[in-house]
């Protein structure tokens, strides 16, 4: 399989973000991902989808949208939407009518950042997602990079500390997610996780202290989601397109923190008696499997099942597992950088059933 680094849920000024999608494609080209997804409060935004060239490298930009009520108050249940053929902002009342709509539109859609707590130094409410009667999305914005760093700056002193400092954050989920996560996933449905960056590139104002925080290329380094697609991208941007939006569907895809380390080459993958599953798949418990972890430089691999942690392994490049149990079953890899023990990579689960 082909992996291909994904860097999404970013703003320009056609919402709240500062910056305009040709500095996105820049700073995307800095930073070496291979595709960006922007997603603008409802709108979806025409004409920007392409590959952007530089020298020898090239990036892939994809267009969805970030729809929410915004006569609600307060303005909860964000819906991130991908690959959907037109606009569906004016669905954005009943949240199931919303996935209901973006699913006749050919889409596929994820709940962004379901915790997403109040940050005073920013004057924003707190915007978690509320609505979990809902059915039939394709999964969540597990990490969410600025809603984390929400949690961490209860004053705008700390935002201007982590401005200049931003490697000092990145560090995990936050942890109601992932337990919410390990439920859903425990009701029996498949629930994809995606990380996003939410990257605004906000400018702050403090005193003498003028500064873009959080610019886009600092988030491209960071939360990526990183894709497994059964072929390299070819060039063909509608081919491209959905050959990625597929293996999201299914999927095929981890969280990668990259800034403490390259999180690409991870697998995890299971071997069984008819046949092999990746992330997103099932397989059959019945014969036994081997479930399989790689990592491409040395962290502490956590393998857990139903949620729970099953078995540790520290500094090894892979580790097998065999099991006969079915379950549902997830690997978490974690990192120390800049003196604190990071989250660095969130597999999807392989479902043993
Ligand atoms: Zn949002
Ligand atoms: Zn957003």
């Amino acid at each position: 399989m082909h992996e291909v680094t994904v860097n999404l849920h970013m703003h320009t000024r056609y919402s709240d973000g500062s910056g305009v999608h040709k500095d996105i494609a820049a700073a995307a080209l800095k930073a070496g991902v291979d595709a960006v997804i922007v997603t603008d409060h409802n709108i979806l935004v025409q004409g920007f989808e392409g590959y952007y060239k530089d020298k020898n490298r090239k990036i892939l930009m994809l267009i969805g949208e970030e729809v929410h009520d915004q006569a609600r108050d307060p303005q909860k249940n964000h819906l991130l939407v991908f690959g959907a053929n037109r606009e569906l902002a004016t669905f954005a009342e009943n949240p199931q009518n919303l996935i209901n709509q973006v699913r006749e539109a050919g889409g596929i859609c994820f709940l962004a950042h379901p915790d997403d707590p109040e940050a005073k130094a920013f004057n924003e409410t707190d915007i978690s997602w509320e609505d979990w009667s809902v059915q039939n999305y394709t999964g969540i914005e597990l990490w969410n990079a600025l809603s984390e760093l929400k949690t961490v700056v209860p004053t705008k002193l700390h935002g201007a500390f982590y401005a200049f400092f931003p490697a000092f954050v990145a560090n995990q989920p936050i942890p109601n997610t992932l337990t919410k996560w390990d439920e859903l996933l425990a009701s029996g449905q498949k629930v994809v996780a995606i990380g996003g960056s939410d990257a605004h590139a906000l400018d702050m104002h403090m005193g003498p202290i003028h500064r873009i925080i959080f610019p886009y290329e600092f988030h491209f380094r960071t939360v990526n989601t990183h894709t497994l697609l059964p072929g390299p991208l070819t060039g063909d941007v509608t081919s491209d397109r959905s050959a990625i939006y597929r293996a999201f569907a299914a999927g095929h895809c981890f969280i990668g923190n990259d800034l403490p380390a390259p999180t690409k080459g991870f697998r995890f993958s299971a071997q069984g008696k008819e046949g092999n599953a990746v992330m997103g798949d099932e397989i059959p418990a019945k014969f036994g499997v081997t479930l399989q972890t790689k990592v491409p430089s040395a962290g502490e691999i956590i393998l857990l099942k139903d949620g729970r942690p099953i078995q540790t392994w520290m500094n090894q490049l892979s580790c097998t597992y065999i099991t006969a149990e079915p379950g549902v079953y997830r690997v978490e890899v974690y990192r120390n950088y800049l003196g604190k023990r990071r989250g660095w990579i969130y597999s999807n689960p392989i479902y043993v059933r």
